[in-house]
């Protein structure tokens, strides 16, 4: 069997469905004889490339990841929705309680750490999106890999069971669970 590609995102997230992926440990190495990794976090690439298999972490928060995520799903066979934010928006809804004007304000203004007090004029800094959310809000996801984060084990077996074109039981045997 040929050797398959693999990305990791990292969107709307905090880098800890990443932090659990590092916690495949020796396992990584079971992955890397499976795959070559063409884009992450660590892996430099201007383009997001053609994959097989794509892990996503976090909701979509803004203008650029909009484009982004379907940048993504264009070139990639199975688009997984990595971890709780990916896949229902968890954390990012608590800011759906307050309009986008007061999150900027909140951060540039309010903030006793910035030194500036205005809304920077940078237009990229205000191209927050009105509503964060899940992935599945932008485009078709084809496996929700759940967890805040997902533990190792769930995202070994999901990932090793696409990359050799099986199957993947996204319940772990039960032992799937939000949060
Ligand atoms: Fe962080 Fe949890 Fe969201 Fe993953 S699911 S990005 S660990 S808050």
């Amino acid at each position: 069997m040929s050797k398959k590609r693999l990305a990791t995102v990292w969107l709307g997230g905090c880098s800890g469905c990443h932090m659990s992926l590092l916690d495949l440990d020796e396992r990584l190495l079971e992955i890397a004889k499976l795959a070559d990794i063409v884009k992450s976090p660590l892996v430099d690439a201007k383009e997001f490339p053609e994959c097989d298999v794509a892990l996503v972490e976090g909701g979509i928060t803004n203008a650029d990841q909009v484009h982004e995520i379907q940048v993504i799903r264009q070139r990639t066979r199975f688009l997984v929705a990595f971890g709780d934010c990916a896949v229902t928006g968890n954390v990012l809804e608590l800011r759906m309680r307050f309009s986008k004007e007061e999150c900027l304000a909140r951060s540039y203004i309010e903030a006793q750490s910035n030194v500036a007090g205005r809304i920077p004029a940078d237009p990229d800094l205000a191209r927050l999106i009105e509503r964060w959310g899940p992935l599945h809000e932008h485009v078709r996801v084809d496996y929700f890999l759940p967890g805040c984060p997902p533990s190792p084990d769930l995202i070994f077996h999901v990932v090793s069971e696409l990359l050799q074109d099986r199957t993947p039981d996204l319940d772990l045997g039960g032992k799937a669970h939000y949060g």
